[in-house]
């Protein structure tokens, strides 16, 4: 039996990125004797030239039909004076309609060797910040009512009961396998869906007895976040919230070229990227780094195919890339030699 993986390699950096996340998942399968299928089809910009949809339906079948999905990057100025709907952008919002992925995990973390590039001080940093953030993907403030009355406009933020308890599962479940604790991040002190959140997560809590749940007021959370990161294990909180607080997270790492992405739904099949956009100024030019995109297979190979010690091995290669001096030109520090897209992904390859 072989795992079917969808790639997704996109625009810009996209399929140079992939490609070296396809080299070292080769090697990873070779190492634990696995065997991986891989398809590739269009999503974004390319998508739009070749087709005239950012989000092919052949493209949302083959997804459908996989056991998982990793995504490069979409986007780009050749298609930025395109209509709002017709963007790449949408694309990528697409397939996580298409694929029902309500939950988005974004890890926070500083790799020793680059704790140069974070902008917190280094006895605020610590040794080795791990944060998961888990946001909610498809319901709230994005998706609810929204409207022009007269002079004024509004938006909705609304979530179902059932739509809070199965985003608390997964952040309760990550908590269990982690360290434990869980800060569910709300604003109960003002809005009613809040109060239903923290809710349900004060019951869901009952079947969770390893996990220690606390709550946080969002604007405090974004206070700590830059003031105490190292309280934070995993955090769970809205559609919103999370969208502004894991940007927050992702910048105290410093590098925005390492750090992965994944999406997931209800069954195993999950979406997996790197945070980053298509990166324009340096795409075809052999500079950006691929770790965030190899970093995101391990998070395949950990949620979608339960092979933990596979992820594992991806994710020493990487540590032990940066620990031999490995840079590429986006963590290197000024005026340091760097290495290519290629030569990243080779090294990382070969330390697996
Ligand atoms: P970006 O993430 O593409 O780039 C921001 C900066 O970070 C650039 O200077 C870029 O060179 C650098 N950078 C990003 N990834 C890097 C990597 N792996 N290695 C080295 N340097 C890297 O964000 P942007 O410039 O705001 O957006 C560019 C395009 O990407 C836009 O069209 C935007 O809509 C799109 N975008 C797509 C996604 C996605 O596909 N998930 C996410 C964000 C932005």
């Amino acid at each position: 039996m072989a795992y079917k993986i969808t790639l997704l390699p996109g625009d810009g950096i996209g399929p140079e990125v992939t490609e070296q996340a396809v080299l070292v998942l080769k090697a990873v399968s070779e190492k634990y004797g696995f065997n991986l299928e891989f398809n590739t089809a269009l999503i974004g910009g390319i998508a739009i030239d070749e087709t005239g949809s950012p989000l092919p339906n052949e493209t949302v079948e083959l997804c459908k039909n996989s056991d998982g999905v990793i995504l490069g990057a979409v986007g780009g100025p050749k298609w930025d004076s395109l209509p709002g709907d017709q963007k790449p952008e949408k694309g990528l919002l697409g397939i996580r309609t298409a694929l029902e992925l309500f939950a988005n995990l974004r890890p926070a973390i500083v790799h020793t060797p680059l704790r140069a590039a974070s902008p917190l001080k280094d006895e605020i940093l610590g040794d080795g910040l791990d944060i998961m953030i888990v946001r909610e993907l498809t319901g709230g403030i994005y998706f609810g009512d929204r409207g022009r009355e007269g002079d004024s406009a509004y938006d909705t933020e609304r979530y179902s009961l059932a739509e809070v308890e199965r985003i608390g599962r997964v952040a309760f479940e990550l908590a269990t396998k982690r360290g434990g604790n869980l800060c569910s991040v709300d604003k109960a002190n003002v809005l009613e869906s809040s109060r239903l959140w923290r809710e349900v997560m004060i019951k869901l809590s009952s079947e969770y007895p390893a996990v220690n749940l606390s709550h946080m007021y969002v604007d405090n959370a974004a206070m700590q976040l830059v003031r105490a990161p190292r309280q934070f294990d995993v955090i769970v909180t809205s559609n919103i919230f999370g969208d502004i607080l894991s940007d927050e997270a992702s910048q105290i790492t410093g590098s925005i070229g390492m750090l992965p992405s994944a999406s997931l739904g209800a069954g195993k099949l999950g979406l997996y990227e790197p945070i980053h956009g298509s990166a324009p100024d340096i795409a075809g030019k052999g500079q950006a780094n691929p770790i965030a995109a190899i970093l995101s297979t391990a998070m395949m190979l950990r949620y979608s195919f339960n092979l933990p010690d596979a992820a594992l091995s991806i994710e020493s290669a990487v540590a032990k890339a940066l620990e031999s001096g490995m840079r590429t030109a986006d963590i290197a520090e000024n005026g340091a030699p760097s290495v290519s897209t290629a030569e990243m992904g080779r090294a990382i390859a070969e330390f697996v």
